[in-house]
């Protein structure tokens, strides 16, 4: 089954039995089996929250309200890791509503978390939990959605019949979806294929082939990817670089991801080694306050590898779980700014040889191809372990996700879907797909799905 027929499948499932998406292929399995839950994505953050703090609050997922539930990364511990056992499940009729069923993650971790084996939940906790994260991809990626759906039915609109000007049409509105261009031309190909084979005569019978095709070849793209976020193994300290052009979002991104760390009561520290922006340093500072994490920081124009040196010792020094670093906002293709980044992720691995765990290129969904682009050149200098695509919520842009997968072959890992500090999260490639598509996934026409629709389908 292609990966279109499996999120249908899916996502078209009854409330309570339903499996939610199954991780695509891609993902590679990890170890520890939720097979209670299937909750796949569940923000790291969670697992790791789940896993400290019984008591905390509890779960996040099911409001999406304030910044104060935190979302995906409530756990991040040494490696993706899954999410603690609840006490005990009782024999009981019902437990008791205990703080939050924690989702568990499919981590794809190397180490065994002491406990988690199994997450204790109730299914309709986790059907409203998976709701909840499904909604988020939904609103985030509404722009995106429609656009693609008015492209669509443009489309139609303009053509009786299915001949070469139509597929030129096709290819030209893929192109304008941001799918990338060999995309665009392997699935107009195809299409004209199928088209003679079956003999179809109405533009209205393709529109569904067209999204098929995506989603699959999608899906066989993403075989050996893996979107998972590594942590060190407990008790050791993580390193993550924020590396991207300005504006990105890198000091927003860490700043929110900060948030839900610390939220998931991981001990957090912060490397201003953006010491060139003006400002930057300030904006960052301002997020520790917020976020109530400390901040190491020098004087603008200071040399950032001294920065990040002082915050790798104290990180060292005082045990902290997690050092986020922000770097120069830097043009791909400036030589310098580009040795001064490899010159601090040397110090890093220096002084702890095992990071950065993580370096994350930060692009935003907005500019489309020229993200691409960027990806790209920062591929060719840098070592980039995954991608962080920032302001989906404001693009219309989404089908980048497709082309940076099918032509960049770098795990996206982080998505911004919104402004709240939930917003951020962990990258679910098939909830991705559903928001995209949703209205041919399980609608029979692009016009013709609600939310409401939807919902009550995976509630
Ligand atoms: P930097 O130069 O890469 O550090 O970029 P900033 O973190 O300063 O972000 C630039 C702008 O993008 C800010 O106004 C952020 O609020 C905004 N931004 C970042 N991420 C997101 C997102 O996921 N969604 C939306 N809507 N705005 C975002």
């Amino acid at each position: 089954m292609g990966l279109f027929d499996r999120i249908k499948k899916a996502f078209s499932a009854e409330p309570e039995k339903e499996t939610p998406v199954e991780q695509d292929q891609a993902i590679p399995e990890t170890p520890v089996e939720s097979d209670a839950t299937p909750v796949e994505s569940q923000t790291p953050a969670e697992t790791a929250a789940a896993e400290k703090t019984e008591t905390d609050e509890p779960a996040s997922l099911a409001t999406e309200d304030d910044s104060e539930t935190v979302s995906p990364l409530d756990t991040p511990t040494a490696a993706p890791v899954n999410s603690e056992p609840e006490p005990e499940p009782e024999p009981e009729p019902e437990p008791e509503p205990e703080p939050e069923p924690e989702p568990v993650e499919a981590s794809a971790v190397t180490e065994e978390s002491d406990a988690i084996e199994e997450v204790p939940e109730t299914e309709a906790v986790t059907g409203d939990m998976q709701a909840a994260e499904t909604k988020k991809y939904d609103d985030g990626l509404e722009k995106s959605r429609l656009t693609f759906g008015q492209r669509l039915n443009a489309l139609f609109a303009n053509f009786r019949s299915v001949d070469e000007a139509f597929f030129d049409d096709v290819e030209e509105m893929l192109i304008e979806a941001d799918v990338g261009y060999e995309t665009a031309m392997k699935i107009a190909d195809e299409l004209r294929d199928e088209v003679k084979l079956r003999n179809v005569k109405k533009p209205e019978a393709v529109s569904q082939a067209i999204v098929e095709k995506l989603v699959d070849l999608y899906g066989q793209e993403g075989q050996a990817e893996d979107n998972q976020l590594y942590f060190a193994p407990q008790g050791e300290l993580t390193v993550f670089l924020f590396v991207g052009v300005n504006g990105a979002g890198k000091t927003t991104s860490i700043g929110k991801f900060a948030h839900q760390l610390e939220k998931a009561g991981k001990k957090v520290l912060l490397a201003a080694g953006d010491t060139f922006r003006a400002g930057a340093i300030e904006q960052l500072q301002e997020w520790g306050r917020r976020d109530n994490v400390p901040v190491v920081a020098s004087a603008a124009g200071s040399d950032p590898a001294s920065v990040v040196y002082d915050a790798v010792k104290r990180a060292k020094e005082e045990q902290f779980d997690i050092l986020l670093v922000d770097t120069a906002g830097r043009l791909q293709n400036n030589v310098n700014l580009m040795k001064e980044l490899e010159k601090v992720k040397r110090i890093i691995t220096r002084e702890v040889p095992a990071a950065p765990q993580e370096v994350l290129l930060v692009l935003d969904a907005t500019t489309g191809q020229n993200a691409l682009v960027q990806a790209k050149q920062f591929k060719q200098t840098t070592d980039v372990t995954g991608i962080i695509l920032t302001k989906l919520d404001g693009s219309a842009k989404g089908g980048i996700v497709l082309a940076v997968r099918t032509e960049l072959h770098l795990p996206v890992k982080m998505v911004g879907l919104g402004e709240q500090m939930n917003d951020l999260q962990l990258f679910d490639p098939n909830r991705f797909v559903y928001g995209l598509f949703k209205d041919i996934i399980v609608g029979d026409g692009p016009q013709k799905t609600t939310d409401t629709d939807v919902s009550q389908a995976i509630k």
